[in-house]
């Protein structure tokens, strides 16, 4: 089935991928869905083709957030509504991609390796983070109006 939740998205690319979720419905954040076509639009500026964005992880029930670890409460399990997910696009560095969703806006930005989370959580603690060997570096202390900069306190310019 392919039912689209936006222009770009079908529910079925948010979905949980436990068995057990198979045939729920996927709940996903219509503000979320509106910034992610938002970071596309940005993404396919100046190309004479869409470059797919890739969800690596949307909706996750309770026990498939605990199976694979995820943070408890995190804004991957919808309640009601799933206001995170997981994505990558190929050709643009997590950094990149990261920079995107910040000029969007009103997004909290996790970079890792594979890719950046994204969600539309207020910004508590903090609006940005960086996966560090699967653990996270919060931006709050640091620096949270400049995820650049954030980045290059933590990383260094080794990682662009
Ligand atoms: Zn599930
Ligand atoms: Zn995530």
């Amino acid at each position: 089935m392919s039912i689209y939740a936006s222009k770009h998205f079908k529910f079925n690319e948010f979905r949980c991928p436990c068995p057990k979720c198979r045939r729920k419905k996927v709940r996903i954040s219509s503000l979320l869905l509106s910034k992610l076509e938002m970071m596309i639009v940005i993404i396919d500026r100046g190309l004479d083709f869409h470059k797919p964005v890739t969800v690596l992880s949307g909706n996750r029930c309770e026990e498939e957030n605990k199976r694979i670890g995820g943070f408890p409460g995190s804004e991957h399990i919808p309640a009601p509504d799933g206001e995170g997910a997981d994505i990558k696009v190929k050709g643009i560095s997590p950094i990149k991609l990261g920079l995107i969703a910040e000029k969007v806006g009103g997004l909290r930005i996790g970079i890792a390796k594979w890719g950046i989370h994204v969600d539309v959580k207020p910004p508590c603690p903090s609006k940005f983070w960086i996966y560090m060997e699967r653990k996270p570096i919060y931006s709050a202390k640091i620096e949270n109006n400049d995820l650049l900069k954030f980045y290059q306190i933590i990383k260094g310019k080794e990682g662009e």
